[in-house]
């Protein structure tokens, strides 16, 4: 199964994907993480990415979009993937199209208040992944793994800012892109596991 998430920076995407991987056996393809590792590996993809992640501004689809088509050629992928991040605008929803087929499209959606008092809580573990928010979660390691908790570089408020302005202008439109087959899931007060619920039973269905 292949599927596209849709949603605002901290709408929940990450977490999100997380849970559909461990129930339907495909894997995360986030284009953000595969960027930092790119950063971290010290990379010429990650050298060039890193001056348009500190600006919040899109990388370049030259780079995107052959990163995406190489990862997505590898080994993990024969069973099918969750996309988080990518496509980011229309011009790489035309590319997807010309790379893959998609069977689902989830859009995630979440007030811009909630999504405002979200942003600069966000923790990461740095081992496994987790996702946390200070406002729930005031500790400084992981409660699954107990690894030590990071602040991603671009969760700050000037970045966070210029990101939901690129959401809105070049990600957003992709709503109505993908208007044909778009499942639109509320992002529940209640926490991530009912925000869940519906997707896993929308992506039953279609297995069925
Ligand atoms: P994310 O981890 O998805 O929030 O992405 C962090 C940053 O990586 C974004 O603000 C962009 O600078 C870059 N990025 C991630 N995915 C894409 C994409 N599909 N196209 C262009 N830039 C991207």
């Amino acid at each position: 199964m292949k599927i596209i998430l849709l949603g605002a920076p901290f709408s929940g995407k990450g977490t999100l994907a997380r849970n559909i991987t461990k129930d339907f056996n495909i894997v995360q393809i986030s284009t953000g993480d595969l960027f930092r590792e790119n950063i971290k590996n010290g990379t010429e993809v990650g050298l060039l990415a890193k001056k348009y992640m500190d600006k919040g501004e899109l990388v370049p689809d030259s780079v995107t979009i052959s990163m995406l088509q190489n990862r997505i050629k590898e080994d993990d992928c024969k069973n099918g993937f969750i996309l988080d991040g990518f496509p980011r605008s229309i011009a790489q929803a035309k590319a997807l199209q010309k790379i893959t087929d998609i069977d689902a499209v989830i859009q995630l959606d979440v007030p811009l208040d909630e999504i405002k008092r979200r942003c600069v809580g966000r923790r990461i573990c740095s081992k496994c992944g987790e996702i946390y928010n200070t406002s729930s979660y005031d500790k400084t390691t992981c409660a699954k793994c107990g690894a030590p908790l990071f602040q991603r570089d671009d969760d700050n408020l000037e970045t966070i800012t210029l990101r939901l302005e690129v959401y809105e202008k070049t990600t957003a439109p992709l709503i109505n892109f993908y208007a044909d087959r778009l499942k639109v899931v509320k992002g529940s007060e209640k926490g991530p596991e009912e925000t869940y619920k519906p997707v896993k039973t929308f992506l039953k269905g279609l297995m069925r």
